[in-house]
């Protein structure tokens, strides 16, 4: 039994976060590969390492003193370090850092360093082997890692062994160290469980594992217990970010379900996320979880007879590529065509794509419903049971909540509901008290 165990930020704060990972790492001897992010914030009101080392970047790019930031991180490493009591000499390795800042180093080496040093404290708290992220994960020259070499290399300098590995970083093919994008240790975690064929990967974070809805809106949401990977990308995509997003694919390939744990609440089982569930339990709600956004548009064209031309739609789909605007969900009628789209991406092409739109199908109408908050309502056990979507859409309507725009994925494994953004908390709610509570 093998388990990779990745411990984000939060995990990681201080001396106190350290000894509640070295105490889960004790608790199963299958936690062998650990996957370490740099130290997050202790309070509220504190910052990320990961910040403070973009900062630092920021100053030495316009030639400001960063002495000030540089020491701030310095600390904090030094007084986890003296707090475990470890004998690491972090001293020598930041001046020495400091040195190279002075002389030209790129960005991403100096961001890096945020959680190199964290993998180095772990590894000697745990007294396990200390596995560069450098000396596997490979990036190919278009950014995508290369996931045979690196998995190869790591299989090479990990297997068998009891390690903490970086993560949120790799190497080009010419050395040169490549961050990824924020959150990006969950990828690595992935990548480990990945390439050492392991039988869980395990994301430790500060929640007890997704929760249906998000907290904000829906106090005292529950946790998912189970979700499909499907699932789990219908609800990330909307809105529920707890992983990053790519973190899925690596492990998915291989079958190896994912556990979302909290390192303040350990006894917890937290969220399983598996390609599947043979059996489902009991009383279950078909709902396993809403998520969603707002800063959404509508924008419908309606030409008679356009479902009899077949090249209606590609025309029209032709037109939001040019434009770079992607179209997140597409429900048609019989002669109209609605394109939902991120504000984000069309406020500043708007009227070109209209205009555009307007000229090349001379269509009868084009309207465009701005504010538009899109929820998802996911889950896998809709499929059997009938009517599901009619009882979400009559317990909104009872609650005057005006449904804008609804689409349901062929696996009708989700139902996407647009509403107008003030409705947007009372639709969440609503569905949520009525189905899941
Ligand atoms: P880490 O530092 O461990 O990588 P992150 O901050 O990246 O942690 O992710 C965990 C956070 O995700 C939680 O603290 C919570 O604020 C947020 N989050 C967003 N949506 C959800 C959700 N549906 N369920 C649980 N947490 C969520
Ligand atoms: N430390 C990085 C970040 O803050 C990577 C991570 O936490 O996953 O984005
Ligand atoms: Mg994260």
């Amino acid at each position: 039994m093998l388990k990779v165990a990745k411990f984000g930020g939060s995990s990681l704060a201080d001396a106190v976060q350290y000894r509640k990972v070295k105490d889960i790492i004790e608790r199963d001897p299958a936690r062998t590969v650990v996957v370490v992010s740099a130290p997050g914030k202790r309070t509220s009101d504190d910052h990320k390492i990961t910040d403070l080392l973009y900062l630092c970047e920021a100053h030495l790019k316009y030639g400001v003193s960063f002495d000030d930031i540089y020491e701030m991180i310095c600390t904090r490493y030094i007084t986890i370090r003296n707090d475990l009591g470890l004998k690491v000499d972090l001293e020598t390795e930041f001046a020495e850092l400091r040195r190279e800042m002075r002389h030209g180093i790129s960005r991403d080496e100096i961001v890096s360093r945020g959680e190199y040093f964290s993998a180095r404290l772990m590894a000697a708290y745990l007294g396990y082997e200390f596995i560069d992220a450098k000396l596997w994960l490979t990036f190919n020259l278009d950014g995508t890692v290369d996931t045979e070499k690196s998995y190869e290399l790591l299989r090479i300098a990990a297997e068998g062994r009891k390690v903490v590995i970086p993560g949120f970083y790799g190497v080009m093919p010419d050395g040169h160290i490549r961050l990824m994008d924020r959150g990006g240790s969950d990828i690595t975690g992935a990548l480990a469980a990945a390439a050492l064929d392991a039988d869980v990967y395990e994301n430790w974070t500060d929640v007890s594992g997704i929760l249906m809805a998000d907290p904000r809106i829906v106090p005292n949401a529950k946790t998912i217990d189970r979700v499909t990977y499907s699932e789990l990308r219908e609800l990330s995509y909307i809105g529920a970010q707890v992983l990053h997003e790519a973190s899925i694919f690596p492990v998915r390939r291989k079958n190896i379900p994912l556990n979302i744990r909290n390192t303040n609440e350990p006894d917890h089982p937290g969220t399983m996320i598996q390609e599947y569930f043979t059996e489902e339990l009991p009383d279950s709600s078909f709902i396993t979880g809403l998520a969603g956004r707002k800063g959404f548009s509508i924008i419908t064209i309606t030409k008679s007879g356009m479902s009899s031309k077949v090249d209606s739609l590609r025309r029209i789909v032709e037109i939001f590529e040019k434009y770079n605007v992607t179209i997140s969900y597409a429900p048609t009628g019989i002669d109209c065509f609605s394109a939902v789209v991120e504000n984000q991406q069309l406020d500043s092409r708007k009227y070109a794509v209209l205009a555009e739109l307007q000229k090349e199908l001379k269509p009868d109408d084009i309207t465009v419903t701005e504010q538009i908050a899109v929820l998802a309502v996911v889950g896998r056990r809709m499929i059997s049971r009938s009517g599901s979507s009619g009882r979400i859409f009559e317990a909104l309507g009872e609650n005057g909540i005006n449904i804008r725009m609804i689409s349901q994925g062929p696996e009708e494994l989700n139902i996407i509901i647009g509403v107008k953004e003030a409705d947007f908390n009372p639709a969440i709610r609503v569905i949520y008290e009525n189905f899941v509570d």
